[in-house]
């Protein structure tokens, strides 16, 4: 993917992405433009277009789609200062919201790969997180309330801008992650941080499997917001680090104590500032859910495969999420993902392609399967938003 321009909705971008080109791109920049849009749309399959940055994940549409085109739905809704709450409009980018932060010293601790075109509303449909979820949790966790319109053009409200705000059911909750199948977000509350005063991390290099293991038992007492482990192709060693967030003083003493903490094939050393890995993008990039004492078997199985193929292997240890990314995609591709695939279901693991051409993005994609009694209630839940189940169609199915 263009890294500066994101998948942008030409012809061209949306068929790569959803497998046919679309019937129209219609833009949108306000909730009426919206209204609009869908009222235009018939009975097509409707598909929500923010950066673009997740659009070659899931498999292809059901048809030739309309594409709803939210990067002119942007800005700043209302942002209160003292206490720490922002509403955004959807296709505000996550780099203009941090830019707005920052000027009041806060920021949303939320660091998912392509920052620079990745949409809020975009963000928070595919539940998109990064390195930071190990210190602040997921997006679904910093989310407050949110606006919505399903396909029959009604406006859905969800908690608010306090934080514990619900009567009934949580949709900000249900609504995070359901990847545009269930209803277009058109207004997202967060509650934000203030900017930590200081960072300090760690960088080490050894193998994998004892950065992992001292990652793991880092926790507790120290409370690192990131910690990551990579193996590249044609490395000796692995690295890894780990970050803090905090008070001057602390911090620094976290590093400078997790440092002294390492076994001895370990050699690690402690700084001020933050030092973080590059985020896990590609051509073909996959991902395997995993319980932390099994994230070391999955590597020590995989390593060779992807290494081999010149894929890096990202392993968050305190969240259990291993990413398997290629910059080209590999000519054995077809081979190295069904290794992935069937070691992790060995292991219990589940996995999921974030990113591939559309030919790779068949039924592997999908990830194991749900029982019937969990498909039969999201099939209900999804009846309930979208009778006609347009929003999306046959993109994340049949075994979502
Ligand atoms: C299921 C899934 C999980 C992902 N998880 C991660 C992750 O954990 N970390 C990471 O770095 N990246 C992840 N990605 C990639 C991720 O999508 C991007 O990092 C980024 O968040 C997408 O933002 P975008 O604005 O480019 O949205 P797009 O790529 O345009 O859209 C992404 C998805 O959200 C839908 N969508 C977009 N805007 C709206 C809206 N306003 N209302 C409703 N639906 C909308 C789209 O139809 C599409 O299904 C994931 C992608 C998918 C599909």
């Amino acid at each position: 993917m263009n890294r500066e321009n994101g998948l942008v909705p030409t012809p061209a971008n949306v068929e790569a992405a959803l497998g046919f080109p679309p019937l129209r791109v219609i833009q949108v920049d306000s909730v009426e433009s919206l209204k609009a849009a869908l009222a235009q749309s018939d009975d097509h399959p409707v598909v929500p277009w923010g950066g673009g940055a997740g659009q070659l994940s899931g498999m292809q549409c059901s048809g030739a789609p309309i594409v709803i085109d939210l990067r002119p739905f942007a800005g700043v809704i209302e942002h209160d200062i003292e206490d720490m709450t922002i509403s955004v409009k959807p296709g505000t980018r996550l780099i203009d919201l941090q830019a707005h932060l920052s000027e009041h010293n806060q920021y949303l601790p939320v660091d998912p790969a392509y920052p620079v075109v990745t949409t809020i509303g975009g963000m928070v449909a595919a539940a998109a997180s990064g390195y930071l979820t190990s210190g602040y949790g997921t997006v679904r966790d910093l989310l407050i309330g949110l606006e919505a319109i399903d396909t029959s053009g009604n406006l859905i409200h969800g908690g608010g801008r306090v934080v514990k705000n619900v009567t009934g059911y949580d949709l900000p909750k249900l609504l995070t992650g359901s990847n545009g199948q269930l209803a277009i977000l058109t207004k997202l509350t967060f509650r934000v941080m203030p900017k930590p005063d200081a960072r300090a991390s760690v960088v080490a290099t050894g193998k994998a499997a004892g950065m992992i293991a001292w990652m793991i038992d880092l926790r507790p007492p120290m409370d690192p917001v990131s910690a990551v482990v990579v193996c590249r192709p044609n490395e000796a060693v692995d690295y890894g680090t780990i970050t803090f967030h905090g008070a001057a003083e602390a911090v620094t003493a976290s590093a400078f104590s997790a440092a002294s903490t390492t076994r001895t094939d370990i050699s690690a050393q402690a700084y001020e500032g933050e030092y973080l890995p590059d985020p896990i993008e590609g051509s073909l990039v996959l991902r395997v859910q995993a319980l932390p004492s099994l994230m070391s078997p999955i590597v020590d199985k995989l390593r060779d495969t992807v290494l081999v193929s010149g894929g890096t292997i990202t392993v968050l240890p305190l969240t259990g999420r291993i990413g398997f990314s290629w910059s080209e995609v590999p000519d054995d591709s077809a081979e190295v993902i069904r290794k992935v695939v069937e070691s992790s279901i060995a292991l219990g693991a589940s996995w999921f392609i974030d990113e591939a051409p559309i030919e790779l993005r068949t039924d592997a994609w999908c990830g194991p399967r749900s029982s019937d009694s969990v498909l039969k209630l999201n099939a209900g839940v999804r009846g309930a938003f979208d009778r006609d189940a347009r929003l999306n169609a046959g993109r994340f199915g049949p075994r979502s």
